[in-house]
């Protein structure tokens, strides 16, 4: 059995970005620049925010955190992205989800210049990555199949499983693997939360990518032996041995899971470092095409 280990893969990741920034330096060329929205003040989407703002500056890019009031209106906050979409210095931006209800989630999202979108939600993008047009790949499912190329994992011909159908990773995943591309090429099952028998499904797998955000809901006896399995999930539960009073699991038993499984990505530690990466990768990507 081989674990995953997508903190060095990020770390690999970054190191190269920051080789490439260095170079691009040398050459007088321009440093990239990522910015990042902000509505309200919800804890998580800070934290991730602050995480993005800190991988910027490690790998040399240039970094901007736009923060807005929980009340700014959406014709205020089309306004600002406006003026991001056309600011020349800015290669790349955010807009961190969710957002709050007032907000309509969809225009916002449509009014991206598709050339900053570096998360790739915005329809012209993700309608390219449907198509298989090059384009930015929206970041943990870009992270997913980074892990896959890395470890050298075929998935040809294989039954994958995805487990979840959101936007941003259950559905793009789903489609990536079903290309035909190196690596790709897997026979897949899109599964969510009107799939029945699903144990059936977990079981005849080769593949399971789980993305659904339930505390170890895929168990031992749901997995087949032998099977890659990759975990989205980010859950906290309380755990009184630690000081924070909770510990981070995946949608996965991984203690149990593990032993009957050729791959596997822990949590922490797999698919989450892996989204940052990518994120800058896709901004990385957006200056080039600015040179
Ligand atoms: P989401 O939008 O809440 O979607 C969850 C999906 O799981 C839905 O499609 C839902 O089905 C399905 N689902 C829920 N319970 C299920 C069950 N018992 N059986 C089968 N399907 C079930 O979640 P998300 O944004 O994709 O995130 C999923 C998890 O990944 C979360 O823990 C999140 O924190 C984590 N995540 C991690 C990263 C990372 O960087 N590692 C990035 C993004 C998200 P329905 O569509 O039918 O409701």
């Amino acid at each position: 059995m081989t674990i995953i280990d997508g903190k060095k893969i990020s770390e690999d990741i970054l190191n190269e970005i920051s080789l490439e920034v260095e170079q691009r330096t040398n050459k007088g060329y321009k440093t990239p620049h990522l910015a990042a929205i902000l509505v309200g003040d919800d804890g998580p989407s800070q934290t991730y925010v602050n995480s993005k703002i800190n991988a910027c500056k490690e790998v040399g890019f240039k970094s901007s955190l736009f923060k807005y009031d929980n009340n700014i209106t959406e014709k205020k906050l089309l306004e600002e992205i406006g003026k991001i979409n056309n600011d020349d210095d800015i290669d790349g931006f955010i807009v961190q989800l969710p957002l709050p209800n007032s907000i309509n989630q969809e225009n916002i999202l449509n009014c991206v210049n598709p050339n900053k979108d570096v998360d790739g939600f915005h329809p012209i993008n993700y309608g390219k990555m449907t198509l298989g047009i090059d384009s930015f790949v929206p970041a943990t499912p870009h992270g997913i199949l980074e892990l896959i190329k890395r470890y050298k994992i075929d998935l040809n011909g294989k039954k994958c499983l995805v487990i979840g159908r959101s936007q941003i990773v259950g559905r793009p995943i789903s489609i990536l693997l079903s290309q035909s591309k190196e690596f790709c090429n897997a026979t897949v099952t899109l599964a969510h939360s009107r799939t029945l028998n699903l144990n059936e499904l977990t079981l005849d797998a080769d593949v399971i990518i789980s993305a659904i955000g339930r505390p170890e809901f895929l168990t031992e006896n749901m997995v087949k032996e032998g099977s890659i399995i990759i975990d989205v999930g980010i859950s906290r539960v309380k755990d009184d041995n630690s000081n924070k009073g909770y510990k981070i699991v995946g949608d996965v038993d991984f203690k149990n899971v593990s032993k009957k499984t050729s791959f596997i990505t822990p949590v922490p530690g797999g698919v989450g470092p892996m989204t940052i990466a990518m994120l800058l990768r896709n901004t990385l990507l957006a200056c080039r095409k600015n040179d």
